[in-house]
Order: structure tokens, then sequence, then C-alpha cells
């Protein structure tokens, strides 16, 4: 049974809250665009964009019509509140009218609106991937928001004669950054599935060797060094997110399987002279609990400046207010666990968008665009070896053209080398794929503060 759907936005989001939004992250996508003025008719701007958002954000719908699709550079791109019945650009003098209203339509999909005003979760409380128009209209592995700031840009170049170019990453100028991160839920149980499966196989000789093992020797998933020494290889520095809490939630969904005693505090300590970045896990349920998620922040015993929850857990509408209280400078959460890609159909970092307060909140979301578990799992996709990087090639081909961030999720005990489905090798391909396609490998850190640190041009919009 359906909950009844959330009041419409409890701060309303006119034409102007959705221009700012967008032209914001306009600004932030092409650093030094040229001031020239965008709107809707009643500002008469350089740039006209048409209004037909038909009254939709005064209401509480999580989806609109369905979508427009037109040919754009190459690609067939949906246009939602669009007029089909129109030129997507008319030129006239010095003026653009672009018909399609891609204010609304940017809006819509990085703010998250279909998930604020969706009911439908899944078992562990998300907002599912079947839900979403992503999903339904199949463009998850379209950045479709860039698509529309592609839009923008020829119109804002024709106006102001003046070429725009897509954001550049580190001292390189390197075409797109790579965010290279690994969750730490476990370090103790490589153990425990091979022992099981011996003993129930009646294998005794091998059962009392694994137990011997794991009485004697440190376990598998207790790995930490070596995966930062694999992600050294490439040159690249990661993030590892700690999850401080060993106890599991009141449901009997596990957290850690491990606790931040003072020598795995010292282990810590050595990744980050060695580079590394060391982020917070937030435990099931802090997404929606402010106390909570501030314990384990300060229990991790060194200023986190990144979050990223535990299963991807997101309250649409909870959890925005829970970052921002507690001062992270990012988080990054935004995947969907069922299907790599873009939830928000954007490649770049992006400011949420708050609907308590109507403007966007003061921490950065880098997106996730690869989870490992959903690329083999039961619950998720099950590609073989081969299928991984033909799969996510062209993800990695749009982020790159459009200068963003491509962030892979590959979990310590994924580094097993026992794994041969979304293990260490496949890894390794990704990481040699995003290296020969000159991705610069940044930490969330060092992707926060070059994309915090740029003032942008102002653009005038009314
Ligand atoms: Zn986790």
């Amino acid at each position: 049974m359906l909950a009844p759907l959330p009041p419409a936005a409890p701060a309303p989001v006119s034409a102007a809250v959705r221009l700012a939004y967008v032209l914001r992250h306009f600004g932030l996508a092409y650093p030094g665009a040229p001031a020239v003025a965008i709107g809707y008719a009643a500002s008469q701007p350089q740039v006209e964009v048409a209004d037909f958002s038909h009254g939709f954000f005064s209401g509480n719908a999580p989806s609109p019509a369905a979508p427009n699709w037109r040919e754009w550079q190459g690609r067939r791109v949906p246009f939602f509140f669009d007029n089909p019945a129109a030129e997507l650009l008319i030129i006239e003098n010095n003026r653009v009218l672009i018909s399609a209203d891609i204010i609304s339509a940017a809006f819509y999909l990085l703010s998250g609106w279909q998930e604020y005003f969706s009911t439908e979760r899944d078992r562990h409380g998300r907002f599912p991937y079947a839900a979403s128009v992503q999903q339904q209209y199949d463009f998850v592995t379209l950045p479709a928001v860039n698509y529309y700031f592609d839009v923008l840009r020829t119109a804002v170049e024709r106006v102001s004669g003046q070429p725009l170019r897509p954001r550049r990453w580190g001292s390189q100028q390197a075409e797109f950054a790579a965010f290279i991160s690994h969750d730490i839920d476990n370090l103790r149980s490589a153990w425990k599935a091979p022992t099981k499966a011996a003993l129930q196989q009646r294998k005794f000789g091998l059962f009392s060797k694994l137990l011997w093992q794991h009485l004697t020797q440190p376990d598998t998933w207790d790995n930490l060094e070596a995966v930062a020494a694999a992600v050294a290889q490439y040159e690249a520095r990661s993030t590892f997110f700690l999850l401080p809490a060993p106890q599991k939630a009141s449901d009997g969904t596990p957290n850690a399987d491990y606790q931040l005693t003072t020598p795995l505090l010292n282990r810590l300590r050595g990744l980050l002279e060695l580079g590394s970045e060391l982020g917070l896990h937030g435990s099931l349920g802090t997404a929606t609990a402010v106390e909570k998620l501030r314990d384990e922040q300060e229990s991790l015993a060194h200023e986190a400046l990144g979050l990223r929850f535990h299963y991807l857990k997101w309250h649409p509408q909870q959890t925005i207010g829970v970052v921002a209280a507690l001062g992270f400078g990012y988080d990054s959460t935004l995947g969907f666990a069922e299907h790599f890609g873009f939830r928000n159909s954007y490649c770049q970092p992006f400011y949420p968008f708050n609907f308590a307060t109507g403007i966007e909140a003061d921490f950065l979301e880098i997106p996730l665009n690869v989870m490992d578990t959903t690329l083999h799992h039961p619950n998720y996709l099950q590609l073989t070896p081969a299928e991984i990087l033909p799969a996510l090639a062209p993800v990695f081909a749009e982020i790159k053209r459009f200068g963003g961030v491509a962030s892979v999720l590959w979990h310590n005990e994924n580094f097993d080398p026992a794994n041969e489905k979304n293990g260490p090798q496949q890894f390794h391909e990704i990481m040699a794929h995003l290296q020969q396609q000159g991705a610069a490998f940044h930490t969330g850190r060092e992707i926060w503060r070059e994309f915090t640190a740029e003032t942008t041009a102002p653009i005038h919009h009314s």
C-alpha cells in the first residue's frame, strides 16, 4: 500500500528558484563562461528559454509527462517539458530562443524531485531504480542534464561569440577526473564462507586447515595497505570510508565486522601518510539521525571531510538536512545500487537542492557512477567479467566529454583474489582504462578543494 504523497515543496519552487539553481551549476560546468543573460521571456534575456513547466513545480507529482526525444550531438536525448512542434534552437539577430524548457528539465533531474515526491522504497528503504524516470525511459547511462547544458552552451556561444570550455582537472588540465573509493564494511570475514562450505561438504581436512589459518594468520580482507598499493600502481590515491559501528541494525542488517581499535587507527594514519583520504561511512540509520551520525563522526578520531552512507542509504526528505548540519564538505552516496550510471543525470559534482529551504545545500555531492556489487550480485546485475568494461566504457566516455568525475566504488573485500567476478582483475581493467583515457585520479578531498576554490563569472538571470 502506498503512503500518501508528500505535500507540495515546503519552500515554493518558483521559476526564479529553478533558474538560480540551474544557472549556478551551468557556471560551475563551464568555468569562466561569459556573462550572458539567460532566462524566461519576462526578463527579455539574450538566451530565452521557453516556459513549459505548466504548474508542475507547484504540485507534488513525482514525474512529469513523457519526454520528447531529440537528436543532439549524435545522441538521442530525452527532453522533459518540451514543445515537440518547434525547432530546438531559434536564432534571431543577436538572440537565441530555446524551445525546450531545459531549465525546468535540468532542475527536475538534478534536484532529485522524483525521489522527494515518490513514496516508492525498496527493502532497504531506498528510492528504487525501478521507480525512476531513468529506468522508465531507459537513459540511466546518459547524463541528460549535461546535454541540456550543452544546448545552453551552444546558445551562449552564439550570442557572445566566445567559445565555452568544459571544466578541466588538476595541474595537468585533464579532461576528466576519477574518484576511486572503498567502503570498509568488512576486515575480518573472508574466512567464513569457505570454512563453512568445507564443513558442509564434509571436507574435514580442508576445514581444519582453514580454521587454523583463521586463528593464526591475518584475514584476507584485512588488506587496506594492499588496496592502497593496488591503486598506487596507477599513480593514484583513493578514499577509504570507515564504518565505526560494529553492531547490527535493529532489523539484523550488518554494519562493520570490525572495531576501530588503536592498532587499526594507527594503520589508518599510515594510509593518510601515503596520501590516501579517510572519510566516514555512516552506519544504517544515520541518514536520518544527526546525533548518531555526529557520534560516528567523532569516533573516527580524524576530521572526515567526506561521507558515504552504508547501503547507499539516502532519505530524500531528511538526509540533506542531516549532512548539512554536521558540516561535511562532500557526500558521495547518490548512485543507484541496481544500475551503474547517473542517478541525477549529471556527471559533475553538484550542490544538492534542499526542498526544506528552497536553495541548494552548501555541501557538495560527488555522485557515484559505479559500485562493484552492482556489476555482479544476486539482486543487481549479473555481468560476466568480459562484459564489465564494455558496459562501463561508454559511461566514462560521457563523463570525459563533459569534464566530469568518474566515481568508482570498489570494496576492500573485492580485492580478494578468490573473487573472479567483480574482484581485483576487474578493478585493474577499469583503472587501466581510466588511466589510458587520461583521467586525473583525485581523492574526494582534492575534488572538493578544486571544485570549491574557483569563483566563476556571474551569469545574469532574473
Ligand atoms: Zn557499506
